[in-house]
């Protein structure tokens, strides 16, 4: 029996606090006290049990918005908006789980409810006072997936005559939905995005058309450059309600994942509309529906959605640099996202622009199928060996060791997302640090090759460089050592000035003899899609997906404290961003999915701190 200490006194900040000595009874009189703060509407009461410099980051209960309120007094406006709708109560350490203790820290997986939903969520205690607080919803009071003692039965034990299979009425569904019966929601982008959310949405019941220009799920993948396998590992990557068996490769290459996506389309019972483009839509603000104009088999389909998500992927759209001479080149040029492969370049000349990802593993792939193979590094790049960031930098929460030690997918997503982004690069500077000790030899190499490196503005690396701006890096699984040996020639510093018939001119005044030019200078923002598809005006007034407002390369300021855009409200009504890796499109659907949900329910959704737009699209 765990002696419990003297109960928690509250009052003004002056006051003591006095708490259990042990973790569970630390954060239960926390909890406790939190409860009964909020139960009576004390926001005062409640903000005070958080430290001066603290994080509260909610993904949907009290915000309806995906929100980190950072410091009191942020804590303070949220609750005076939005205490009394939400009525949260319940708080407790979440069962089965005990409170921890390191360095000062007391850390504990909770739960808690609201009128409407349950919630989970992740706290930490300073001092006996919150420092982070993670509230997140996990199901909607009376929505609640179909699982476990609720999961549907399948067959219908009985006599009925005139009775549907199951396939019958999946072929009836997928016949009527989208001509008789209008879809509540329509996704375009069927990428593993708009899958993994179709996904969800089907379990909430939540009648959803995806629409895919391809034809098949998982083409995405499949029609990116031959030698591309995923850069993040295997326990990174799951898809919602269906992991990968334990015997799949820890890196998946391009064409499996592709066969994985189109499998878990079909068992998970998804309206999948393949060779299906959307070439327009428009949204009517009085009757509060979109029109969606797609074309789907040559064939014209108006649908009438009430929620219109775009999935069209921010990998997606392509970057296409403009150089003079590109039209009297004679040789092949393309973009990265339309390179077939090395096969047909063996001994011939090539010239990839760009030193990201993409780049670098064509420069292999070309190198390895006997091209003579040149990369045109305009600026720095940031390079992480896959092992180092494997084991310095995904091994705790992402790896077969944080599997064997207990942690699950969900909480490594949770525990993740408890880490507010204001200080998140300060857990990644340290890591960042020792991968530059441990690779001290591998970086000198490179730099005497002439590559140009950097670590992020604030040496904060890979994944402050990936939510920051979404390029400047690449995770080497081997490119870089041909650089380094010269194997693949390297010009660093320069600019392409021009091309010419047979050559591309550099900046310096370097001709490079070419017979192709593959441009690797990455993707726009996914607001170009909402310009593309619905007008250049919501575009404008969407404004700028993606990004921080950390104020640095690529991301301008001010601070927004989440990503813009995505998974969340935006300023146009029921127009919503979903995408990203495989772990953001796993653990946002989520959240996605019960907003939508809880809309088409008719259940209110009062949206605290709708983002501001700083930079139009
Ligand atoms: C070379 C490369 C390597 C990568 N490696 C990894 C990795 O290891 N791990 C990882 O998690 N991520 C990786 N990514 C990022 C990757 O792009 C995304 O994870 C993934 O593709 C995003 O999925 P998505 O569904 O958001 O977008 P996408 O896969 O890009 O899907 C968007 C879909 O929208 C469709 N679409 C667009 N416009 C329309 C329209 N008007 N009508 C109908 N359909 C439309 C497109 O055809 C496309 O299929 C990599 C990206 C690249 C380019």
């Amino acid at each position: 029996m765990k002696k419990r200490a003297q109960a928690l006194a509250i009052g003004t900040r002056e006051d003591t606090i006095m708490l259990d000595k042990a973790p569970d009874g630390k954060v239960s009189d926390l909890l406790s006290a939190l409860d009964k703060a909020l139960s009576a509407g004390e926001v005062e009461h409640a903000v005070d049990l958080f430290q001066v410099d603290c994080y509260w980051r909610d993904l949907v209960t009290f915000t309806w918005n995906i929100k980190t309120m950072e410091g009191r007094d942020q804590v303070r406006d949220m609750l005076k908006v939005r205490l009394a709708d939400t009525k949260p109560s319940n708080w407790k350490i979440a069962e089965g789980e005990d409170a921890s203790e390191a360095d000062g820290v007391t850390e504990s997986w909770i739960q808690f409810e609201t009128e409407v939903a349950r919630g989970f969520g992740h706290i930490r205690l300073k001092d006996g006072r919150i420092w982070t607080l993670l509230t997140t919803m996990s199901e909607l009071k009376g929505h609640e997936e179909p699982v476990g003692f609720d999961r549907p039965m399948g067959a219908k034990h009985g006599a009925e005559r005139n009775r549907k299979t199951w396939k019958e009425e999946r072929e009836a569904e997928a016949a009527e939905l989208g001509y008789s019966r209008q879809p509540y929601c329509v996704i375009i982008g069927g990428g593993q995005g708009g899958i993994a959310l179709g996904a969800r949405l089907r379990q909430l019941n939540v009648p959803t058309i995806i629409i895919e220009k391809n034809e098949r799920p998982g083409d995405s993948w499949r029609k990116r450059y031959k030698s591309l396998c995923l850069h993040d590992p295997v326990w990174y990557d799951h898809l919602p309600y269906l992991p990968f068996p334990r015997n799949w490769p820890v890196f998946s290459p391009k064409d499996k994942i592709g066969d994985w996506l189109e499998m878990y389309t079909k068992v998970m019972e998804l309206n999948y509309w393949g060779s299906t483009e959307c070439i327009k839509a428009s949204y009517d603000e009085k009757s509060q529906e979109w029109t969606v104009v797609v074309e789907r088999d040559g064939k014209e389909v108006v649908l009438k959605p009430q929620q219109l998500v775009l999935a069209t992927g921010m990998s997606a759209k392509a970057n296409m640099p403009k150089f003079e001479g590109m039209d009297i080149f004679k040789g092949d040029q393309h973009h990265s996202s339309h390179h077939p492969g090395p096969d047909k370049y063996k001994n011939k000349q090539a010239v990839v622009i760009g030193s990201n990802n993409s780049a670098h593993d064509i420069c292999a792939a070309l190198w390895e199928a006997g091209a003579d193979v040149t990369m045109v590094q305009r600026s720095t790049t940031h390079i992480v060996k896959s092992d180092s960031l494997m084991e310095l930098g995904l091994a705790s929460l992402y790896s077969e060791q944080a599997v064997q030690a207990g942690m699950t997918t969900a909480k490594a997503d949770l525990i993740f997302a408890s880490l507010p982004y204001k200080i998140l690069h300060e857990f990644q500077i340290p890591v960042y640090n020792a991968i530059r000790e441990r690779d001290a030899d591998f970086y000198k190499r490179l730099e005497k090759a002439g590559f140009l490196l950097d670590y992020g503005d604030d040496d904060s690396g890979l994944f402050m460089k990936y939510l920051r701006r979404g390029s400047g890096y690449y995770i080497d699984v081997g490119a870089s050592e041909l650089i380094a040996n010269g194997s693949i020639k390297l010009k660093s510093g320069v600019d392409v000035e021009k091309l010419t018939e047979h050559s591309v001119i550099l900046s310096d005044g370097t001709e490079l003899p070419a017979d192709l030019v593959v441009y690797a200078t990455g993707y726009g923002s996914m607001n170009g899609w909402a310009a593309d598809l619905i007008s250049r005006e919501v575009a404008n007034k969407v404004g700028k997906v993606w990004g921080l407002g950390s104020d640095t390369t690529k991301d301008p300021g001010p601070w927004e404290g989440e990503q813009r855009n995505m998974w969340k409200p935006t300023q146009q009504e029921a127009l919503w961003f979903h995408g990203g890796n495989l772990h953001q499109s796993r653990h946002y659907s989520q959240f996605l999915s019960l907003q939508l949900k809880a809309r088409m329910e008719g259940i209110p959704t009062p949206v605290y701190g709708l983002q501001e737009v700083h930079h139009p699209g």
